[in-house]
Parts: C-alpha cells; sequence; structure tokens
C-alpha cells in the first residue's frame, strides 16, 4: 500500500518536530519505502511538495517536484522529484514576498503568506550526499512551505491577515481574477 493517507491539520503528529534521519538509516529497507511512499502519495495526490510527517511518519525527509509553468506566478523552472534530508535553510535576504499558499494537510483552502525570498538550503540527498541549492522567488516560498512541515509548521501559522484564509473555490471566482490583472 505505497499511496498513504495525508494527515490533515489537526492530527499531532503535524505539529511535531520531526526527528533527524541518522547515516545508519539511510541504507534501510525503511528508509526506501518512506521514499517510494512519499513519491506515490505526491503523484496520487497532486502537488508540488509533501513532507513525511503529512503521511505518519516522524522523519526529517521531504520531497519535492516542480513542474514549468505550474502556477500563476509564471518563470518557473522545471525541477525533477527531488529528495532532501534534514534540510536546513538559511535566509540571504530577508526581504519578503506573498504568495497564495496550498497544502495537501489543508484541503480546499488557500492562504496569503510572506516568506522570505532568497534562501540556501543545505541538505542530504537520498544517497547521503551532502548538497546546497540557492533558491529565489516563488520557490524560495516552495521550498520554506515544506521544511516548516519538519518543524511541526504549518502555513496558516504564518497568515498575517485571516481574511486571506480562503476556499479554493472562492479564491478562484474573487482572488485569482484581481491577481490576475495585476
Ligand atoms: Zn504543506
Amino acid at each position: 500500500m505505497p499511496v498513504k493517507e495525508v494527515l490533515r491539520l489537526g492530527h499531532p503528529l503535524l505539529r511535531k518536530v520531526a526527528d533527524e534521519v541518522v547515516l545508519e538509516n539511510f541504507d534501510t529497507l525503511e528508509f526506501a519505502s518512506l521514499i517510494d511512499d512519499l513519491k506515490d502519495t505526491l503523484v496520487e495526490q497532486g502537488g508540488i511538495g509533501l513532507a513525511a510527517p503529512q503521511i505518519g511518519i516522524s522523519s526529517r525527509v521531504a520531497i519535492i517536484e516542480i513542474e514549468a509553468g505550474l502556477t500563476r506566478y509564471g518563470e518557473l523552472e522545471a525541477m525533477p522529484l527531488t529528495v532532501f534530508v534534514n534540510p536546513q535553510v538559511k535566509v540571504l535576504n530577508p526581504d519578503t514576498a506573498g504568495y497564495w499558499e496550498g497544502c495537501l494537510s489543508v484541503p480546499g483552502m488557500r492562504g496569503f503568506v510572506e516568506r522570505p525570498q532568497h534562501i540556501m538550503v543545505s541538505y542530504l540527498d537520498a544517497e547521503a550526499v551532502s548538497r546546497t541549492i540557492e533558491l529565489t522567488g516563488f520557490l524560495a516560498t516552495v521550498f520554506q512551505h515544506e521544511f516548516d512541515h519538519l518543524d511541526g509548521k504549518l502555513y496558516v501559522d504564518h497568515i498575517r491577515d485571516m481574511r486571506q484564509f480562503v476556499y479554493e473555490p472562492e479564491f478562484d471566482r474573487f482572488v485569482a481574477p484581481q491577481l490576475d490583472q495585476g
């Protein structure tokens, strides 16, 4: 059963700081099936990323896959499905920009969140090789959203004006047309 149920807002595991992955974990069957389950679940559910706590595993692992031209924020380059283990985010420029975020753990909702737009991420890949990646713009937001899950945080925690927390159909009807004009 590789496709897992995605935990929803209110499940206590989504609020727990996930456990660090240690080197001995990488070569285990458990680790391999966690990666498989994350991939299968992301493909089934759709979306940009998924973190292990969202499928009930308290482990600092997340996957992200970007399809080119996926969002209304335009300029996105494709990024093949990538595994991030024990990621650490360093803010290179604290200037923020806001985007309407959504989350598989908060189905049917959208919320406007501002985050720093220039970050550096250090992480281990699925083979335990240490890597860094620098991100700007919407991608910086995507990565911070996913890695927040490893610290028991959800995007709703960052919504400053609750009037900008809306249902998806209402987002499409009332919010999106204004964004497209801007
Ligand atoms: Zn999420």
